[in-house]
C-alpha cells in the first residue's frame, strides 16, 4: 500500500518543476485524487508539463466542475465574461447552441442556472465531443460531432436564441507565443485561426443568420486588435454588432443580434 505523499512533498516537487502555484495545486491534486498511487502519479504529470485542468480532469468554470480530457481545450476563466454577457440576453425557455463547444463549458454554464431551455452543443473534435457528452448529459443537452454548423439538426434552423462559439482565434503566426501547456497539450484545432486569426469566426458569421432567430444573439470572444475586422465580419452576415470589454477579465466579447 502506498503511503499519501505529504503536501509539503508535492509543493516542494510542483515548485522545483517550475509551478508558479504549486501551494494551490498540490491542494487541489491533494483533493481530487483517490488514492495515494493517483496523487503520485498526477503530480509526475503535473511536473512534466501537463496542464493542471488535464492532470485533475477537471476544470473549474462559472462556479461548475467542468470535465477536461487530456487534448481537450481547456475552458479559460476569463471566458466567464462571454458567459455572463449572454445570460443577460437570455429569453424565456431559450434555445442555446454552443459551436466549437470543447469541454461544453460555455453552454453549460449559460444554462445551468436556467429552468426550461433546449441545448445542442457540436464541435469537429471527438475527443472533445466524448468530453462534452458527460458535461452535457446531467443537463440533458445534446452534442454532435462535425465542422461547426454541419452537424445540428435541421429543425434549429431559424430558431437560435443564443449561439456561442468560442471560435479558435489566435493567428496562426503568434501560437509559438502561447504557453507551452496550450502549445503542446491542447489541440491545434481549438487555438489556431489562420493568419489574421479570424477564418473560422468568418464562416460562422457567414452562416449565423440563418440560424439565429430574428432578434437572436451570437456571442464570441476576440482580442481588442481583431474586434474592428470581428465586427465587420457580422455586418457582412447581415447582425448587427455591439463590442463589450471587460477590464476585470481582461476580454473583449461581441456581441451580434438578428434583426428583427
Ligand atoms: N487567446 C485565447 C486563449 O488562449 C485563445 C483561445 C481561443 O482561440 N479560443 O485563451
Amino acid at each position: 500500500m502506498s503511503v499519501l505523499p505529504t503536501e509539503p512533498a508535492i509543493v516542494a516537487r510542483l515548485r522545483a518543476a517550475g509551478c508558479v502555484f504549486a501551494e494551490d495545486e498540490a491542494r487541489l491534486i491533494l483533493a481530487t485524487a483517490r488514492t495515494p498511487d493517483e496523487a503520485s502519479a498526477m503530480v509526475e504529470r503535473r511536473a512534466a508539463g501537463l496542464p493542471l485542468e488535464h492532470v485533475l480532469g477537471w476544470a473549474e468554470f462559472c462556479g461548475l466542475r467542468i470535465a477536461v480530457d487530456p487534448g481537450v481545450f481547456v475552458p479559460r476563466r476569463r471566458t466567464e465574461f462571454l458567459v455572463r454577457e449572454a445570460a443577460a440576453l437570455v429569453p424565456h425557455r431559450p434555445v442555446v447552441v454552443d459551436l466549437c463547444c470543447g469541454s461544453g463549458a460555455l453552454g453549460v454554464a449559460l444554462v445551468a442556472g436556467l429552468d426550461e431551455f433546449t441545448l445542442h452543443c457540436a464541435d469537429i473534435e471527438p475527443a472533445a465531443v466524448r468530453c462534452a457528452r458527460r458535461n452535457v448529459a446531467p443537463f440533458g443537452g445534446h452534442v454532435h460531432q462535425g465542422d461547426l454548423f454541419d452537424p445540428l439538426p435541421g429543425a434549429l434552423r431559424g430558431r437560435v436564441d443564443i449561439l456561442l462559439v468560442n471560435v479558435p482565434y489566435v493567428p496562426t503566426g503568434d501560437l509559438r507565443l502561447m504557453p507551452a501547456e496550450a502549445r503542446d497539450h491542447e489541440p491545434r484545432t481549438a487555438l489556431d485561426g489562420g493568419a489574421d486569426g479570424l477564418d473560422v469566426l468568418r464562416r460562422v458569421t457567414a452562416e449565423a443568420s440563418r440560424w439565429l432567430v430574428p432578434g437572436g444573439h451570437l456571442l464570441f470572444e476576440t482580442s481588442e486588435r481583431q474586434a474592428p475586422d470581428a465586427v465587420a465580419a457580422v455586418e457582412r452576415g447581415g447582425l448587427s454588432a455591439a463590442v463589450s470589454v471587460s477590464a476585470e477579465f481582461y476580454v473583449t466579447v461581441v456581441i451580434a443580434t438578428k434583426p428583427v
